[in-house]
């Protein structure tokens, strides 16, 4: 499986701005109700107001092959950044990331969003979940969702990568224009996954903007995520709309 992570991450440049007619952000078409989002999956840039410019972001790494690898198992429709933008879909109220992200809203019958994103290795969690502060899906969803994990190892009350840590303070998708918000302002559910390094990085690439080498001290766990995230598009794709 870790295998395949790897290919499907082999579409993303991290460091390369979009040449000539190429895509700067992926797009599959899924099957189920379901739009897996990966924002961050090459290198971005963020506008911080308070100094008046933008400025260079790292790559949430193999949050891209991460998403196709879940939506190529689960049938899940999946959007990614495959090349070094110039802005920020998850920051920017405006931005081509949210152009796409609303257009494939309104062609597709998507009832749910899942946001992954990437925290570092040091984090004393291996999932943290943010909903908004509980806002930006149904309590019963959010529910689904930790039952999901905890099916898979991952709990609010576990150690390190087995812990779930819920609207942590940095990682709430409480700014309104995360993917996460701007979903649920569009009235479909959703909710950010940040993973931990070590849950979702088998072995570093060369071209990674971080430098130091990096390999994950729990590939099972990645393996663990997958499973978790393919079992929770499976379980919301089989809910009755209410
Ligand atoms: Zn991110």
């Amino acid at each position: 499986m870790l295998g395949r992570l790897v290919e499907l991450e082999g579409d993303v440049l991290y460091q390369e701005p979009p040449a000539g007619t190429e895509a700067e952000l992926g797009y599959t078409e899924g099957a189920v109700p379901v739009l897996i989002s990966a924002p961050h999956g090459a290198k971005h840039a963020r506008f911080y107001p308070e100094q008046g410019q933008r400025k260079p972001k790292d790559e949430d790494e193999f949050t891209a092959g991460l998403a196709r690898l879940v939506a190529e198992r689960s049938g899940a429709h999946v959007l990614w950044l495959r090349r070094k933008s110039d802005e920020d879909g998850n920051h920017d109220a405006d931005s081509r990331y949210k152009d796409a992200l609303k257009k494939l809203l309104q062609c597709h019958a998507i009832r749910y969003v899942l946001d992954l994103h990437g925290a570092r290795a040091s984090r004393d969690f291996g999932i943290a979940l943010g909903t908004s502060n509980n806002t930006s899906c149904a309590p019963e969803t959010q529910a689904l969702i930790l039952e999901t994990l905890a099916r898979y190892g991952f709990t609010e009350d576990g150690d390190q990568l087995q812990r779930v840590a819920v609207n942590h303070a940095s990682f709430s998708a409480s700014n309104p224009n995360t993917v996460t918000g701007y979903a649920a302002r569009l009235g479909i559910q959703a909710a950010q996954f940040e993973a931990n390094a070590h849950l979702r990085i088998p072995r570093r690439r060369e071209d990674a903007s971080a430098t130091e080498p990096f390999e994950s001290a729990d590939p099972q766990g990645i393996e663990r995520l997958v499973h978790a995230l393919t079992r929770l598009v499976q379980t919301l794709s089989a809910l009755e709309i209410l």
